[in-house]
């Protein structure tokens, strides 16, 4: 299986631009218009993108999905209100959260090959989700996260969640989450964090660079340098901007 990734060159519903038979430099007809150009970007084979899995949060966006459980993480993130015309925030009220949670947890469980999670959740979770979400985008956003040594200041705890180890049968040890509500969700985002930084992904997890968009997506590209979630979106915008404001400022010489 050869290394492949896609571009979006126009609108591609995210469910269709991931089906695995797009193939490099093919463009593929989806419908009306719109249509997918597979560029190479590696490295990641095929079988191991999360394909038919469902994050709504992220497909709202058509980004395409974090690896396995790191996707919860970037769904958590892209429950923020963002896009054109606007996604509503789904930890915006109550009902619409739990719907997320429960949808979430469902592609998380199946994606882990363990038993789906029950977590209920009442208003002060959800505050504390939000905040959760807030300062996760925070700490992403950090200029240099493979970089130098953190200052003293990063290192005092932003979160802390407790959970368990279990060695099964077959001597394979894994975490357990623990708590109730917001708690368990913040756990589980943490293991997953742990489980990227020691596959070394998580500095690919990254927020758009372009500050009213903010969404979260996974880069990747060859050398990890991707700002934008969508170079076409995000990135033509944001060089049009530069592009007039240094033509305004040729013009007031
Ligand atoms: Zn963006």
């Amino acid at each position: 299986m050869g290394y492949v990734g896609y571009e979006h060159r126009t609108s591609v519903p995210a469910c269709d631009a991931q089906r695995p038979h797009l193939l490099k430099g093919r463009c593929v007809a989806l419908g009306s218009a719109e249509r997918a150009v597979v560029v190479d970007v590696g490295p990641w084979p095929l079988e191991e993108r999360n394909y038919g899995m469902t994050w709504p949060a992220s497909e709202r966006y058509r980004l395409e999905a974090a690896p396995a459980g790191l996707a919860l993480v970037q769904d958590l993130l892209n429950t923020l209100a963002a896009g054109k015309p606007r996604e509503p925030d789904l930890l915006g009220d109550l009902t619409t959260a739990k719907n997320w949670i429960g949808e979430d947890l469902s592609t998380w469980a199946r994606e882990r090959d363990r038993p789906e999670p029950q977590v209920e959740i009442n208003e002060h979770d959800l505050d504390e989700l939000r905040v959760l979400r807030g300062e996760l985008q925070d700490a992403l956003r950090t200029p240099d996260r493979r970089g130098a040594e953190p200052a003293l200041a990063d290192l005092s705890a932003l979160y802390s969640a407790s959970a368990g180890l279990r060695m099964n049968r077959d001597s394979r040890v894994s975490i357990e989450p623990r708590g109730t509500g917001w708690r368990y969700i913040a756990c589980l985002v943490l293991m997953e964090a742990l489980e990227a930084q020691q596959t070394n992904v998580w500095n690919r997890l990254k927020i758009c660079r372009n500050p009213r968009c903010s969404v979260a997506f996974f880069d990747r590209s060859r050398n990890n340098s991707g700002v934008w979630h969508s170079t076409r979106v995000c990135g033509n915008i944001e060089n049009l901007r530069a592009h007039r404001a240094r033509a305004r400022a040729r013009a007031s010489d």
